[in-house]
């Protein structure tokens, strides 16, 4: 074969495989570009991902944040139920009622509890509240009733302290040696105390505890005895008049009243033959069925 002839060959085989090449899309500089396609294909996939990640952690965040939110909810709550239950529970340790022990015995042995009282120890409760003065001063109360009553004048003065109803003094009868004038002249509300009915034989409803007296310096008890008033306290005479306003008064439409009637006492306030303000006692059917003699 001469040069010639091999120039020809050459250049027919060259130009096949240019054109062999070009039919295959394999262009010089053809690789670097895919390359490059494939690299901003890479990093928008891995953008994407990171924005997924990103969500996926907003999300987290946000789920984060709900569970925190509900977990201060739920502790709300507690905190609101603790609350209640501490409220409750205050009330239930401030308001309640016992049996007389031995001490409570001889704290009122020979005092109120006379050496002649026909009221056994056993049918006696002792009760502890709190009331509050006419300026909203909290103060522990003591008393002694009838069991037959220690349920209800518990919910009535724990009802009466809710309301800020005022109730100045609640001291047994004891720290006045029983002495009933000189309790309710110092205006101490009292329940039990073994005694006859003022000019009379009989016992009074305070004998049993069946009858307590709220505020009784300012709700005196009142009558005419041979044609002259009897007032008790001697110094609640001032207020003997229902019509003038003074504190710790007792109306029949106040809160104290109306709690009485409705667990089942009569109002003194409602005598025809005297007045005793002071006073709320159980009906005599009531005396009469648990103290038959
Ligand atoms: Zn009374």
């Amino acid at each position: 074969m001469d040069k010639r002839k091999a120039l020809k060959y050459a250049v027919v085989l060259l130009s096949a495989a240019v054109l062999f090449l070009c039919s295959c899309g394999i262009r010089p500089g053809g690789r670097t570009e895919n390359a490059a396609e494939t690299a901003v294909s890479t990093a928008e996939t891995e953008t994407e991902k990171e924005t997924e990640k990103e969500t996926a952690a907003e999300t987290e965040t946000q789920t984060e944040a709900e569970t925190e939110t509900a977990a201060e909810t739920e502790k709300e709550t507690e905190t609101e139920t603790e609350t209640e239950t501490e409220t409750e529970t205050e009330m239930e340790n401030a308001f309640y009622s016992m049996e007389l022990d031995e001490e409570l015995k001889d704290r009122i042995r020979g005092r109120s509890y006379k050496d002649d009282c026909t009221v056994p120890f056993e049918d006696l409760r002792y009760l502890h509240v709190l009331h509050k003065d006419i300026e909203g001063n909290v103060h522990e109360g003591e008393l002694i009733c009838n069991k037959r009553i220690a349920a209800d004048l518990l919910e009535i003065l724990q009802e009466l302290y809710e309301n800020d109803y005022p109730i100045e003094k609640m001291r047994l009868v004891d720290e006045y040696d029983a002495v009933d004038e000189a309790s309710a002249a110092d205006n101490n509300s009292s329940s039990f105390n073994f005694r006859f009915v003022s000019y009379t034989t009989h016992i009074s409803k305070h004998g049993y505890g069946l009858a307590i007296d709220i505020n009784p310096l300012y709700n005196p008890y009142t009558k005419m005895v041979n044609g002259e008033r009897s007032v008790e306290p001697a110094n609640g005479v001032p207020y003997l008049d229902r019509d003038k306003e003074f504190p710790y008064k007792i109306t029949r439409d106040d809160l104290c009243c109306r709690l009485f009637l409705e667990h089942g006492f009569n109002w003194g306030g409602d005598w025809e033959n005297s007045k005793d303000y002071q006073h709320f006692e159980m009906p005599s059917s009531v005396v009469k069925s648990l103290y038959p003699d």
